[in-house]
């Protein structure tokens, strides 16, 4: 990878971008460009066939000024350090600027999923969390699912910690699922809190695809239920049109989402190529098909894509909701959305950012548009602690509150300083890390 594409970097130039616009101090800018802790562990593991293979997995617990760090965890061939530090900042200002009392954490185990069959995954998930169980904990780090890991994953991942600890212990990951004390809307939540900020976006910005009709009333959104029978929010998406890319967690269920509220997801692609029909896809069948067949590639009625080239389809939203370094200088140039909504982290490099805004491209950016996952993911950490659970209807509703309120705080201070929406969510939160490190102080 270049040094232009390395996550790590791009993480460390947008820090300094804001920290010069912010005043920081240069011993808290200093301490903020740097993860706090790093793990790197390389751990053993009996595959089917009797053969030990060695693993290597990592967490890097970036800042815990603002409580205990929190993110995921992701299994991929591409796993490296750089990723995960990078990752791990980019969570550090996603609970930030959603106001949520977390730090930011991420891991990852160089490994390939789809090569490694159930019981190969369980010893390598329960062996890595032995590994890294002296730094995780409810108070701590708490993990979470990402790319290629899942609720299944993280039930592994309690059940051992919770083994080595000699008592359950449902608080040291969220993402599990339900019967073992997970939250009620915690699966759709990256999904439904990207659709909150975009439904923002089209009614709050010149695109103004949607009904006029006010869906919420400003000072109490907090604690205003929503209508009866919808969980979504209460509102439609008037056949507004939208790409996604990356057919899993994300990406499936914002197409899923936003095409049960009117919008026309016109293109998916997931690792192996996409498809297009301008009508709109039936995004149950396309789901169907792709559990059947292993990807969204051959749906019948749609047209095939080029992996990339769903990205470059001409639409109203466009949602990124794969890897990392996605839009590019080399085909930001040939995107044709008016909104882009990252569901994915850090899709878009530094310099296609800047030719998406000198476009006129609203970028609703990363730790903005995905933070629906660890908001909920706390929602789920805050009832695993009480062991008191909440129905879907006030998971739901507590989350459209975060999500429209960070929203309305990052275009606050966009206008406020006259600047694009990823440096306004970037002063958001790092000045509230660093009021958190200076009203902590520096110990001792
Ligand atoms: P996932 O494993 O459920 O799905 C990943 C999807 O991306 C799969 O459909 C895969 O086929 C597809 N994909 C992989 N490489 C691709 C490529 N080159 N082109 C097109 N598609 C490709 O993962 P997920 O949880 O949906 O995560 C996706 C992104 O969303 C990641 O950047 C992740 O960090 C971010 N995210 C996820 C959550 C969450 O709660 N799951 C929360 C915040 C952010």
């Amino acid at each position: 990878m270049t040094e232009e594409l390395n996550p790590f970097k791009i993480a460390q130039q947008q820090l300094d971008k804001v920290a010069g616009l912010l005043n920081l101090k240069k011993g808290i800018h200093e301490y903020l460009r740097y993860p706090h802790r790093e793990l790197t562990v390389n751990f053993p593991v009996k595959m089917d066939n009797g053969d030990i293979k060695e693993f290597t997995g990592y967490r890097v617990q970036y800042n815990n000024a603002r409580g205990p760090c929190k993110g995921g965890i992701r299994y991929h061939w591409n796993v490296s350090l750089d990723e995960v530090r990078a990752l791990a900042a980019w969570m550090t200002w996603k609970t930030a600027v959603v106001g949520i009392p977390y730090g930011g954490a991420k891991g990852g185990v160089i490994c390939n999923p789809k090569e490694m069959s159930q019981g190969e995954l369980e010893r390598m998930t329960r062996r890595f969390t032995a590994e890294i169980s002296p730094i995780i904990g409810p108070e701590r780090d708490i993990p979470a699912p990402d790319v290629y890991t899942d609720a299944q994953t993280m039930a592994w991942i309690m059940d051992t910690y919770s083994m080595i600890k000699g008592y359950s212990v449902p608080g040291v990951v969220t993402g599990k699922p339900l019967h073992i004390g997970g939250s009620l809307g915690r699966n759709e939540a990256t999904a439904r809190g990207c659709m909150f900020v975009v439904r923002e976006a089209l009614q709050k910005t010149d695109y103004k695809v949607c009904s006029p009709e006010e869906w919420r009333q400003r000072e109490t959104y907090e604690d205003k239920p929503l209508p009866d029978g919808d969980e979504g929010g209460g509102y439609h998406f008037d056949d507004t049109v939208v790409a996604v890319q990356g057919f899993g967690n994300a990406g499936s269920i914002a197409a899923k989402l936003i095409s049960d509220k009117g919008g026309r997801i016109i293109a998916v692609s997931d690792s192996k190529g996409g498809i297009l029909n301008k009508d709109g896809l039936d995004i149950d069948a396309v789901l169907e098909h792709k559990a059947s067949t292993g990807t969204v590639q051959g749906f019948e009625g749609a047209e095939n894509l080029e992996p990339k080239a769903v990205l470059e389809v001409k639409c109203d939203v466009l949602i990124p909701a794969a890897l990392e370094n996605q839009i590019t200088k080399e085909n930001a140039d040939n995107i044709k959305a008016k909104i882009v909504a990252e569901a994915a982290n850090g899709p878009t490099t530094p310099e296609a950012d800047r030719i998406l805004y000198e476009k006129g491209i609203t970028v609703i950016p990363d730790i903005l548009a995905n933070a629906g996952g660890v908001t909920v993911s706390y929602f789920e950490w805050v009832q695993s602690l009480q062991s008191f659970f909440w129905s879907e209807r006030d998971v739901n509703m507590r989350l459209k509150g975060i999500m429209v309120k960070a929203y309305d705080d990052v275009t606050g201070m966009c206008q406020t300083e006259n600047v694009d929406m990823r440096t306004g969510a970037y002063m958001v939160a790092v000045q509230r890390v660093a009021d958190a490190i200076m009203h902590r102080g520096i110990f001792p």
